[in-house]
């Protein structure tokens, strides 16, 4: 008989302890709680935002243009932090485009992108001279109708929904039929149609999907994306200025996921940058990412409020759950439920002595922040700690569900 060992989360080598506690932006956990007054909260680490964007450009060529994808975390300050990192912000949303306006970037390195953008948005976009993704001909006549009215031509670029898909990627966003972009087959009638318009064209934006671990994939699909690209820039009206060759950098939530190896993606892109300089000589090649940048450097806070044995099962109740952090309850697109790395963030040095299943108040079997995990033993009053959390959490979760106290965001 042979036994295997279960798998493992990636070590997490972000956050440093001392004394046993969690250190965030080098405040000690306890007092970071006294600090922000209450629980449950979100803290997002300053220090581990900036250290990440400088591995990630020193990892990619510096020709590179690096974009933050807001909607993966659009608290204010922490937008107005990553505007001083990145070389653009990525907007889905008038909203979104706000707090990118708010924050003081520029808007020439704005861009929006995003299925069914409503007219109004797509006027508020023309006025702020911001970069348009057009993700339908319908787009393209409202921005033309705007254009004309504000006497100011839209800049465009073309979202286009490739031929192939990204492999191994936790969510596709591109290939077969999809709300998002317009089909590469349909792209040379809507680049004819931008020219008699009389729209700033700029250039194309690919994003064929999220979440990827896998470098050699994500490699490939930025290959195809860059051939296609050189095929459809034939036919546009002018000069491709602007090649957006999507993201998808995915980092490890569960167990047996190991960090992306950005090596082979730098190479690739090297590459890539050295073709563009003579096939599209004035083109600037972008990557956009969301998760990578922000989602390491974030922690879920809440406290253990009860603490019972249902027929051999220990619980931990917390304060907080799915309600503030639906991806780590494992309703936010995961197929089968896994658990993100939690601890208890007031033992760290303490060893895991329990097997815990840690929930929160809501009343649906749903409400699991952790199911089944080795942590050490854990009292009423203690923290529990969900990490990975600065992506996709508190803005992607249903916070007036049963009406809790909503969650406090923290900058340190
Ligand atoms: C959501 C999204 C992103 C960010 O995705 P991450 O997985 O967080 O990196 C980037 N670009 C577009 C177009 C998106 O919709």
């Amino acid at each position: 008989m042979s036994f295997s060992t279960p798998p493992l989360h990636a070590p997490l080598t972000q956050f440093a302890t001392a004394d046993g506690q969690l250190l965030v932006g080098g405040l000690p956990l306890t007092r970071l709680v006294e600090r922000v007054g209450q629980t449950p909260f979100y803290a997002y680490d300053r220090t581990l935002l900036t250290a990440r964007a400088q591995a990630l450009r020193a990892a990619l060529p510096p020709g590179l243009k690096i974009h933050y994808a807001i909607k993966a975390n659009p608290m204010p300050a922490l937008v107005c932090h990553m505007a001083t990192l990145v070389d653009g912000l990525d907007v889905a949303s008038a909203g979104e485009l706000k707090v990118a306006l708010d924050a003081g970037a520029d808007p020439r390195q704005i861009s929006f992108a995003g299925p069914g953008k409503r007219d109004a948005e797509l006027c508020q976009a023309v006025a702020a001279g911001i970069l348009v993704n057009i993700e339908s001909f319908r787009e393209l006549a409202v921005l033309a109708a705007a254009s004309e009215r504000l006497g100011l031509p839209a800049r465009v670029a073309v979202r286009v929904n490739p031929d192939f898909e990204l492999k191994a990627s936790g969510m596709k966003m591109g290939g077969g039929p999809k709300q998002f972009g317009v089909d590469a087959e349909q792209v040379p009638a809507l680049l004819a149609e931008i020219g008699r318009a009389g729209l700033a064209f700029e250039g194309f934006h690919l994003f064929a999907g999220s979440q990827n671990l896998r470098a050699e994939a994500i490699a490939e699909a930025q290959q195809k994306s860059f051939a296609l690209a050189l095929r459809l820039a034939e036919q546009a009206p002018a000069p491709v200025r602007l090649l957006n060759l999507g993201g998808g950098f995915g980092i490890p939530y569960f167990p047996g996921e190991q960090p992306l190896d950005l090596a082979p993606i730098g190479d690739n892109l090297a590459q890539l940058c050295a073709q563009a300089a003579t096939a599209l000589p004035e083109a600037e090649l972008v990557i956009e990412l969301g998760r990578y940048l922000v989602g390491e450097a974030g922690i879920y806070v809440c406290r253990v409020v009860d603490r019972k044995v249902s027929r051999g099962q220990t619980y931990l109740v917390t304060d907080g759950g799915l309600h503030h952090h639906l991806a780590a309850s494992g309703n936010f697109g995961q197929v089968i439920r896994k658990n993100y790395p939690v601890a208890i963030g007031n033992r760290m040095d303490a060893a895991a002595a329990e097997t815990l299943t840690v929930v929160g108040p809501l009343c649906t079997p749903l409400d699991v922040l952790a199911d089944r995990m080795p942590l050490p033993a854990a009292e009423i009053g203690d923290l529990v700690v969900v990490f990975q959390s600065g992506a996709y959490g508190y803005t992607a979760s249903p916070e007036r569900f049963l009406g809790h106290p909503a969650a406090i965001e923290v900058l340190v």
